[in-house]
Order: structure tokens, then C-alpha cells, then sequence
């Protein structure tokens, strides 16, 4: 995955502006820094919730919502757009699960009507995945009947129910229970340890992004002041920034 020149603006806010970083396949990266400097706006517009303000974004070499046509920046069609946000998965802080929908219908719902499987290889693929997140039990339930760490798991289920080349991951520990963080950063440190997913991630937990990630961003003012290894990034950062911003959180 690639960032080229990314711009983005809500009204006069600039919240990125002239963002230039990659990813390599199977790479960890967590995104660190204080509030409002825009990690969440980069993974909202990798999955396509937010529109690019300026600037590119390419997946494997392909661009996700505009490219270059005889020197102008066009915006891709939407059958193109749709085509590549399938190779993409997200997990939210609120678990954005479908409320009226029970477990089993959530996580089969984007195979089925997105990647056009049969419901029974839908539903196969779903209860492994349940199965994998310690959930078998739960395919019938509806999302309310279950805890917060419940839900998590099982919106980690329904993310990875599409096959996804890149796994997004926004502050997923933030709604829940101290006691159950534990529980679901296990279950993605387990799919990190077992998968070649790319993975972007935004996290307070310190602990975590150190024990997943290859590599960590520091943003401050949509910028990245500073890319380390972890072991780099927590014991010896070398920005002035980086170092004041990780002395308040750890
Ligand atoms: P936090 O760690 O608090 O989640 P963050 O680094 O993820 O912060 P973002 O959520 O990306 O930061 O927000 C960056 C800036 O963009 C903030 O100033 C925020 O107010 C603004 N912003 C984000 N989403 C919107 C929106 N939908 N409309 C207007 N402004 C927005």
C-alpha cells in the first residue's frame, strides 16, 4: 500500500496534508500520537469511509479511488473502487456491528452479497471463524445480547470472513473492560502470528503494538515525524515529539 501526496481537509481543517509513506505486504505498522492528528482519517481512508481530498492511495500498484489519466487526477468508477475495497477489512472501536442482525448473519452478509458465495459456504467459513475467535456458541445470538469483548471478536470474525489482504484496525481495545482487552488482542496477536495480513493499526496499547508490529509511525499535525522498529520507537526515539508523546503514555 502506498500514500502519495495525500491531502486531507475537512472544510478549513487540514488534517493530512502531503502524506507520503508505504507498506509493504504482511507489514504490522502501527500508527501512534496524540489526539486529532489524523491516524483514524488515514485508516477511514484507506477503507474508503472518507474521500481523499487530494492525492493518491494505491493497493498492490492498483489505486483505490483516484489515479492519474493524461495528467489529471480522475476518481475511479465505482465498480472499480468496489473491486478493490473488497481486498480491504475493518474493525472499529464501537465494533459497528448490525444490530438486527444475528452473529451469523453479520459475519456472512459482505461474503454473500459482496463476494457472491453460497450461503452454506458462507456460513461454513463463519462458524470456523467463530470457532477460532472462541465464539462457536454464539452464531444465533444478536450483537446486544453480548459483551463488549464478545462483540469485538465477533467483528474481528466478520473482518476476516471477506479474506482480506489488509486488516485495519482502529483503537479496538478503546470501548472495552480492562479485563477483557487481554482477550481480544490475543486473538489478533494470533492472527498476526498466523497470517501474512497487512496490518494498520491504531492503538493506546503500547504493549501490544510493540509484540504485533514491525513497524511504527509517529504522527503529529498529519505528518509522520518519525518510523522506527518498535524496539527503536519505544526505548530510543530520536524526535523531540515522539519522545514527550511517549513519556505521557507509557
Ligand atoms: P484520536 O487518537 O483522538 O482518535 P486521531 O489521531 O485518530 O485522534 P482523527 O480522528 O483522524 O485523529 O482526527 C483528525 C482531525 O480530523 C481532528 O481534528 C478531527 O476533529 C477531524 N475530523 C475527523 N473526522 C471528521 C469529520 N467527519 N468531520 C470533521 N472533522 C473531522
Amino acid at each position: 500500500m502506498k500514500f502519495e501526496n495525500v491531502e486531507k481537509r475537512f472544510g478549513d481543517n487540514v488534517v493530512l496534508k502531503d502524506l507520503n509513506f508505504e507498506v509493504a505486504k504482511g507489514d504490522r505498522v502501527t500508527l501512534i500520537g496524540p489526539s486529532g492528528s489524523g491516524k483514524t482519517t488515514i485508516l477511514r481512508l484507506v477503507m474508503t469511509l472518507e474521500e481523499l481530498s487530494g492525492g493518491y492511495i494505491y493497493v498492490d500498484g492498483e489505486p483505490l479511488t483516484h489515479e492519474v489519466r493524461n495528467g489529471k487526477r480522475v476518481e475511479l468508477g465505482e465498480k472499480a473502487q468496489k473491486q478493490i475495497r473488497k481486498r480491504i477489512g475493518m474493525v472499529f472501536q464501537q465494533f459497528n456491528l448490525f444490530p438486527n442482525m444475528s452473529v451469523l448473519e453479520n459475519i456472512i452478509e459482505a461474503p454473500v452479497h459482496v463476494l457472491g458465495q453460497s450461503k452454506e459456504q458462507a456460513t461454513a467459513r463463519a462458524m470456523e471463524l467463530l470457532e477460532s475467535v472462541g465464539l462457536p456458541d454464539k452464531a444465533d445470538a444478536h450483537p446486544l445480547e453480548l459483551s463488549g469483548g464478545q462483540q469485538q471478536r465477533v467483528a474481528i470474525a466478520r473482518a476476516l470472513a471477506m479474506d482480506p489482504e489488509i486488516l485495519l484496525l482502529d483503537e479496538v481495545t478503546s470501548a472495552l473492560d480492562p479485563e477483557i482487552v487481554g482477550e481480544v488482542l490475543g486473538i489478533l496477536r494470533h492472527i498476526a502470528d498466523t497470517t501474512d495480513i497487512t496490518m494498520l493499526i491504531v492503538t493506546h496499547e503500547m504493549q501490544f503494538a510493540r509484540d504485533v508490529s514491525n513497524r511504527v509511525m509517529m504522527f503529529d499535525g498529519g505528518k509522520v515525524v518519525e518510523e522506527a522498529t518498535p524496539e527503536v520507537m519505544f526505548t530510543n526515539p530520536q524526535h523531540e515529539r515522539t519522545q514527550s508523546f511517549l513519556q505521557a503514555v507509557l
